[in-house]
C-alpha cells in the first residue's frame, strides 16, 4: 500500500561525510504541511561549526576520493544517481508535495527532472577537454578544466529538489564537491538526497546536506573562506547580502534571483495556445515561480474576448491539497501569503482593476495558506503588482497599443529572467526575442526548452547561467600551461 507519510522515515539530521550525524543540541526548525498548517517535521539546526564540519570533509574529498575516480567512473556513478531518483520517485514526488504543497503531477515532473539533470550531466565528465595554443615552434601550450573546488549551494523553496539536482549535477560532474543549504521552508527532499547518492557510489564528504535557516546556517556557508563557489537561488536582497559575502573571501557567484517575466499575446497569435500558455505560466507551482509568466502584455484587437475566456477558465481552477493533484495547490508559508495579499491591497489602491480572485481563502477541512488565482488590470507600470515580483497566483494585464508597444511594456520593471511571445508573425517574434532584456525567450510556448537549455537572468534577475553546457562553466576553472622547449 502507498505509504501517505514517507516523510516519517527521513533522517533530518545534517549529512556530512557520508552520514547523518547528530548536531549536539535541540535547535530545530519545524517544517510545515502548508495545506493544513501542520508541521511535518521538525529539522535539526546546522550551527557555524557543523556548517564547518561540512565544508572541510567537502575540502577533503576534492583532492581525496573524488580526485582518485576517473572521469568516465564519475559519469558512471552520476548515471546511477540518476537511476536511484527514478526508482524512488513516487516517494520524492509525495514528500515533495507534503512539504511545498505542489500539485503531485508537478512533484512527479520535479523528480524526473532531478534525474535528468543527472543522466545529462553524466555524460559530459569525461568530456570537458581543455584546448592546444598554437604559440610556435619553440612552445608547448594547453589548457586544462580542474574542479572550482568546494561549491555552496543556497536552495530556495518553491522548487526543492529541482534546484538542489540543477547546481548539484554540473558540479560533480566537472569534478567539484559540495555543501548544499535547502530553504528552511523545505528541506526534505534534498534531505533524502545524501542516502540516495551515498548507494549510487558518490564517495563520503562529495556533498554534504546542512540544514537550517539563512542566519544560522546560509550564513556561514558562504562566508566560509574554503568556499570557492556559490550557487544561490532567491530574492534580489538575500542574493546582494550572499554576494558581499562572497565577495570577502572572493568566492565566484550563480545569482538566480527574482523575474516579473512579460507574457505578450498579439492579436495574430493561436488565441487558443496563447490562452493555455497564460494558464501554464502563472498558474504552475501557484505561482511561486521565478520564470512564472506574471504581466500578461496583450495587443488591444484582441484583449477583450482573451480576457473574458481566461476570467472563464480561473473560475474553474480548483483549490486543494498537493497530493490530491488540485488545479492550485497552497502558498508555502503563511508569511508569503501575507505578502501576496498586501502586494494585491496595495495595488488595488494605487488603481489596478481586480477581476477575480484578489483574496485569501480558507477551503473547508484544510486550515492552511491559500491564495485565490487572481487577475488585475493594471491601470499603469509603476504600480506594485507590475513592479513587484509576487510569488503568487495574481496575473497582472497590461493592454499594448501595437507590438512595438507591447515591447515597451515587456520591458518595464528592474528585472530580465524570461520573455515569452505568442504571434503568427515569425519576424515580430524574432525581432521581439532578438532585443527583449531576459536570459532566455520563449516563443509559442511558455516554460520552452528542458535540461538542455541554459537558463538565467539579465538586470536585477542575476547572471551566471544554470542548465545547458553553459552551466558547466560555474564548477570549473580553465589552467594554461605553457612550456618553452
Ligand atoms: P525568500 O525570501 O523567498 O524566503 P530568500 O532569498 O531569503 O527567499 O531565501 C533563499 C535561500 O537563501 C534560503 O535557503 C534561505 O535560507 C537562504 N538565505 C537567507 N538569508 C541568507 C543569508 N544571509 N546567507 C545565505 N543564505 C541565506
Amino acid at each position: 500500500m502507498k505509504d501517505l507519510a514517507p516523510h516519517r522515515h527521513i533522517d533530518l539530521k545534517p549529512f556530512i561525510d557520508g552520514a547523518h550525524v547528530p548536531t549536539g543540541n535541540d535547535a530545530a526548525v519545524p517544517t510545515y504541511d502548508p495545506a493544513t498548517g501542520e508541521v511535518l517535521a521538525q529539522v535539526p539546526v546546522a550551527d557555524a561549526a557543523l556548517v564547518d564540519r561540512a565544508v572541510k570533509s567537502a575540502k577533503a574529498a576534492l583532492k581525496g576520493a573524488w580526485a582518485e575516480i576517473t572521469p568516465a567512473e564519475r559519469g558512471r556513478i552520476l548515471f546511477r544517481v540518476a537511476q536511484a531518483i527514478r526508482s524512488r520517485a513516487e516517494e520524492l514526488a509525495t514528500v515533495e508535495s507534503l512539504d511545498s504543497g505542489k500539485p503531485m503531477r508537478e512533484a512527479k515532473g520535479d523528480i524526473e527532472t532531478s534525474a535528468r539533470y543527472f543522466e545529462y550531466y553524466a555524460g559530459m565528465a569525461d568530456k570537458l577537454q581543455g584546448d592546444t595554443i598554437p604559440l610556435g615552434k619553440g612552445f608547448v601550450s594547453f589548457t586544462q578544466h580542474e574542479p572550482v573546488g568546494v561549491t555552496a549551494h543556497i536552495i530556495p523553496w518553491n522548487f526543492p529538489l529541482v534546484t538542489t539536482t540543477r547546481g548539484l549535477a554540473p558540479a560533480l560532474a566537472a569534478g567539484a564537491t559540495a555543501v548544499v543549504k535547502p530553504a528552511e521552508q523545505t528541506p526534505l527532499t534534498a534531505l533524502m538526497l545524501g542516502t540516495i547518492l551515498k548507494d549510487a557510489g558518490v564517495p563520503d564528504g562529495v556533498v554534504n546536506i546542512v540544514c537550517g535557516t539563512g542566519a544560522t546556517t546560509g550564513a556561514p556557508l558562504v562566508a566560509h573562506p574554503d568556499i570557492a563557489h556559490v550557487t544561490f537561488t532567491g530574492s534580489v536582497a538575500t542574493g546582494i547580502s550572499v554576494m558581499r559575502s562572497a565577495a570577502e573571501h572572493v568566492a565566484s557567484v550563480t545569482m538566480e534571483l527574482g523575474g516579473k517575466s512579460p507574457v505578450v499575446v498579439l492579436d495574430d497569435a493561436d488565441q487558443e495556445a496563447a490562452l493555455e500558455g497564460t494558464l501554464k505560466a502563472i498558474f504552475t507551482n501557484a505561482g511561486q515561480v521565478c520564470s512564472a509568466g506574471s504581466r500578461l502584455v496583450i495587443e488591444r484587437g484582441c484583449a477583450d474576448a482573451f480576457i473574458e475566456k481566461l476570467r472563464a477558465r480561473v473560475r474553474q481552477i480548483g483549490i486543494g491539497r498537493g497530493i490530491d493533484d488540485p488545479g492550485l495547490g497552497p502558498i508555502v508559508s503563511l508569511q508569503q501569503l501575507q505578502k501576496i495579499d498586501q502586494i494585491v491591497t496595495a495595488s488595488i489602491e494605487a488603481g489596478a482593476g481586480l477581476l477575480e480572485g484578489g483574496k485569501i481563502l480558507n477551503p473547508e477541512g484544510l486550515g492552511g495558506w491559500f491564495y485565490a488565482p487572481t487577475l488585475l488590470k493594471a491601470a499603469k507600470a509603476d504600480m506594485p503588482a507590475v513592479q513587484e515580483e509576487i510569488f503568487g497566483p495574481v496575473l497582472t494585464i497590461q493592454i499594448a497599443d501595437d507590438f512595438e508597444h507591447a515591447c515597451e511594456l515587456a520591458e518595464c520593471t528592474r528585472f530580465g529572467l524570461v520573455a515569452g511571445i505568442y504571434t503568427a508573425d515569425f519576424s515580430k517574434a524574432m525581432r521581439f526575442g532578438r532585443s527583449v532584456s531576459a536570459g532566455q525567450v520563449y516563443i509559442n510556448q511558455y516554460f520552452a526548452g528542458g535540461v538542455e537549455t541554459p537558463f538565467g537572468g539579465t538586470k536585477n534577475s542575476g547572471f551566471g547561467r544554470e542548465k545547458g553546457l553553459e552551466a558547466l562553466r560555474a564548477y570549473y576553472a580553465v589552467k594554461t600551461i605553457t612550456a618553452k622547449i
